[in-house]
């Protein structure tokens, strides 16, 4: 019978669906999958992006976990594609690969002012907060007046993650040096700016809901912010999503007063068009232009130009994909061109071919990877159940291996002295974290430090 001998790389929730859907699809061959992540943990964003508090969401990984643990996917953590094994490797070892890399770094944002110290992404800051190992242990946190620039979920993470007490956060998984940090945190205003109306943002009502409910934390809302025009009413009208966010805002504006010690502001209609410089290289103030419906369900600037002064920006605009070595990648889109999936390239110049999208043969892609960085976890598992079928379909075009053994990929790894990590390693730190978190009353506590992570799994901690 025909073996698939499958790669894929990255270890988040598309990876993870791919092979479990592969595994479950009916086929007419046998399949052996082997996992790659460059973290020495799995889960990608479900463990270094949804938000500790976010235990529900979190949970996911149980499920995710379930799939592991059934036993017929090879895990290879801390092995990076393009520095530890490149394309070359896996066409000598697989008939084909899945990327599911996702998406890590921050859109740009291009106004003045934007690389001015006090200045950041909201990635940066969520990878802090969720004790990635790549990034530095301590956040600065000594801004007073903060702005949250952008009108989705991770806008409204980061805002709550800087209101919040961290008191109320201990509960959660965050590492000591989040908890200590964020002790520290200076903070007494958060300001969120969005360009477009109440009616346009990209929150989901649950989470617009909980920043409400968040202990010692004040909403305020500008009346001026909530002059609907008819496109906006309508949308009240035919959206229930919308019907929900405007009510829950309007109950808000409801509210007296609050004596709360920290506030969090909501700014619709105000479009950020400058950070300005406080004469010393430093974040000073948040230069923003107000802006007003267009008619058609858009905005347009007035011209009326504000400052607020603010020592820290924080962008949540999107996230972005970043390039692997030997890999197509759309560089305006921060994707892998694909077409459902199977990757594509343009033939090399001369090639006669160069303006023609062709598949790259025994190359697909899923998740944030392949379609941009939109969607919840669950959209991953549609995005894999097309990429799986067209591998499936794809048999006569899959690669030929020259070393397509099992034992072959170990001893490439071994010889090359990568320390990789593997399934029951995960476990080894799973456990690892959860007896940490019983020490200190709490459910967990992340392992941050990348070599701590990879000698606990190695079994040599
Ligand atoms: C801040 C934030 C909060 C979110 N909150 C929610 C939420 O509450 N609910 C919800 O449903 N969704 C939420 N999401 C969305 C969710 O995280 C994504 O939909 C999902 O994680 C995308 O899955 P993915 O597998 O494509 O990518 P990822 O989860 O990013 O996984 C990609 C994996 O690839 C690995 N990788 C990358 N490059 C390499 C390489 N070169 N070599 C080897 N491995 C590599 C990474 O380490 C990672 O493990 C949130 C996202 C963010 C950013």
């Amino acid at each position: 019978m025909t073996k698939l001998r499958l790669a894929i790389v990255g270890a988040g929730p598309a990876g993870i669906y791919a092979a479990d859907i592969l595994l479950k699809a009916e086929r007419n061959f046998e399949v052996s999958i082997d996992l790659f992540d460059h973290l020495p943990a799995p889960y990608g964003l479900v463990r270094y992006g949804v938000a500790p508090d976010h235990p529900r969401i979190k949970g996911i990984i149980t499920a995710l976990r379930d799939v592991l643990d059934r036993g017929d996917i090879r895990v290879f953590g801390n092995v990076r594609f393009g520095v530890d094994i490149t394309m070359d490797d896996l066409k000598t070892h697989y008939n084909a690969v899945i990327f599911a890399t996702g998406a890590v770094r921050d859109a740009d944002l291009r106004i003045p002012g934007i690389d001015l110290a006090g200045s950041y992404g909201a990635a940066r800051f969520v990878s802090w907060f969720d004790g990635h190992p790549d990034y530095p242990r301590t956040w600065p946190l000594e801004a007073r007046q903060v702005a949250v620039i952008g009108n989705g979920n991770v806008a409204l993470d980061v805002s709550r993650m800087l209101a919040k007490h961290a008191d109320d956060l201990l509960p959660t998984e965050i590492p000591a040096n989040v908890y200590e940090g964020l002790k520290a945190s200076a903070v007494t205003d958060v300001h969120v700016f969005g360009r477009r109306g109440p009616t346009s943002v990209k929150f989901t009502p649950l989470e617009l809901r909980e920043l409400g409910e968040l202990p010692g934390v004040d909403i305020v809302l500008y009346d001026e912010d909530f002059d609907y025009d008819d496109a906006a009413r309508d949308a009240v009208a035919s959206n229930k999503q919308v019907f929900v966010i405007d009510k829950v805002l309007n109950k808000w504006r409801e509210r007296p007063a609050g004596t709360a010690s920290r506030r969090l502001h909501l700014h619709f209609f105000a479009k950020p068009v400058e950070i300005v410089d406080d004469g010393a290289g430093r974040v000073g103030a948040i230069r923003y232009e107000r802006t007003r419906p267009d008619g058609h369900g858009g905005v347009v600037g007035t011209g009326e130009v504000r400052d607020l002064p603010m020592q820290a920006v924080y962008r949540a605009v999107g996230y972005f994909g970043s390039p692997l070595p030997g890999v197509p990648f759309d560089k305006k889109r921060g994707v892998i061109p694909n077409r459902e999936g199977q990757v594509l390239w343009k033939g090399e110049p001369g090639s006669g071919s160069a303006s023609a999208n062709q598949q790259l043969y025994g190359v697909y892609a899923t998740g944030w990877i392949k379609r941009g960085p939109v969607g919840l976890i669950g959209h991953t598992k549609s995005d894999a159940m097309e990429t799986v079928r067209h591998l499936i379909n794809d048999l006569g075009n899959w690669w030929h291996p020259a070393e397509p053994s099992e034992e072959s990929v170990l001893a490439m790894l071994d010889e090359r002295g990568i320390e990789y990590t593997n399934l029951e390693g995960w476990h080894r730190l799973d456990q690892q974290e959860l007896a940490l978190g019983t020490a200190e009353g709490r459910v967990r506590i992340k392992v941050v430090p990348r070599d701590e992570m990879v000698e606990i799994s190695r079994g040599e901690g």
